[in-house]
């Protein structure tokens, strides 16, 4: 019996060492680990959790970063751009754009505030909305856009800007699968009104655990956001207004000071890993768009082709991990039914989710993995 235990782990270990997951999070861990125990050493010793030293040194070191006024820590991504419209007053009766190809938290955020999530289509090489289609959903309800910089390309900004200039519409960025992109030389998250960053493990700079961040330039925005994350507090127990409990916490932001100490190399290996991917595979499926004037961070690294079945199920076969974001678009999710979309409103949207697949990144894969899973991509169409 012991025996066969050991067998059958021995077994499960080598099949683990030859699965290509999307994700690595021990081996970045086995990185920095000496860093990360010592800080949580300290934390554990000085007893404070939550609202401290490290969340205060975080949030100076993340405006910083992209050059803002303001940062702000919180208990999520989504609480991000949820209090970020909050706290820009979209309210009940407003119309907030945003891009229907992207993970659900965009639009629910809207939908918290009571605003109306009003969809405009992509565009099918970046993924990103589309600006000719977000002058199309204009009304005069219209109040603000929420361009998402889907798997770390920034979507147009300039173009999006000039809409809001032209209609005095607030603009939040979610940037929470984007952080360290730019767009013409400026970090994504400061070009809008607000920059909405998600912590998620699986992040570019991911804590161990749940957390997220706002930046901004707006200290009006950026006062009333810290004030919401903490019940409205003004003075201890002191309640002007309510607020939420959406704070990080201190473990959280020791952890993301040692990543953020690195999330530039993490991000350049991941652009290598990229180009590698590309002058490998795009002479047989569509590649992410590596433009002129932004610097994509490859949170996914993410293909398109009519055939995506069969490479699903040749890299499936080779045990390499491959994911589709995202198979359904939001206006066909029944969450959204109640804003009455229907199949065909979104075309690229609609095709994108049919086609696109996610292959392995991230900054410790190494290349001849990638040289694997392209030859396996290759060998599908020989
Ligand atoms: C992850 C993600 C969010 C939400 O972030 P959480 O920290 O998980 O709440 C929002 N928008 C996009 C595009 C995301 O990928």
């Amino acid at each position: 019996m012991a025996i066969q235990q050991k067998v059958n782990k021995e077994a499960l270990l080598r099949m683990e060492t030859k699965l290509i997951s999307m994700l690595d999070l021990k081996s970045q861990y086995e990185s920095i680990k000496h860093e990360v125990e010592q800080a949580l050493k300290e934390i554990l010793e000085t007893g404070h959790f939550v609202l401290g030293a490290n969340v205060e040194k975080l949030e100076r070191e993340i405006a910083e970063y992209h050059n803002v006024k303001h940062a702000v820590s919180l208990a999520s991504g989504t609480d991000a751009l949820h209090l970020s419209l909050r706290a820009l007053g979209i309210k009940e009766g407003d119309e907030v754009i945003t891009s229907p190809f992207t993970f659900i938290a965009t639009a629910e955020a809207i939908a918290y505030v009571g605003a109306t999530p009003v969809f405009a289509d992509i565009d099918s090489t970046t993924f990103n909305i589309d600006p000719l289609k977000i002058r199309e959903k204009i009304t005069p309800r219209t109040r603000a856009i929420i361009p998402v910089h889907l798997f770390g390309l920034s979507a147009d900004m300039k173009e999006i800007m000039d809409i809001a200039r032209e209609h005095d519409l607030k603009v939040i960025e979610d940037c929470a699968q984007a952080f360290g992109a730019k767009y013409n030389g400026m970090p994504v998250g400061s070009i809008g009104d607000t920059g909405c960053f998600s912590f998620y493990p699986s992040k570019n700079l991911g804590a161990y655990g749940d957390g997220g961040i706002m930046i901004t330039n707006i200290t009006d925005i950026y006062e009333k956001v810290r004030l919401l994350r903490n019940h409205g507090t003004t003075a201890p127990y002191k309640h002007n207004f309510i607020g939420y409990n959406s704070r990080l916490d201190e473990i959280q932001a020791a952890i993301l000071r040692i990543k953020l100490r690195r999330i530039d190399e993490y991000n350049r290996r991941r652009g290598e890993l990229a180009r590698l991917y590309t002058s490998l595979v795009s002479n047989v499926v569509q590649c992410p768009a590596e433009l002129s004037d932004r610097i994509h961070v490859y949170h996914q690294y993410t293909i398109r082709s009519l055939r995506r079945r069969e490479i699903e199920n040749a890299l499936h076969d080779n045990h390499i991990s491959s994911v589709v974001y995202y198979p359904v678009p939001l206006h066909l999710q029944e969450a959204f039914k109640y804003l009455g979309y229907k199949e065909g409103d979104f075309p690229e949207s609609e095709s994108s989710s049919r086609e696109v697949l996610s292959l392995p990144i991230y900054p410790e894969l190494e290349e001849r993995n990638v040289r694997f899973i392209a030859e396996t991509i290759l060998n599908t169409f020989r």
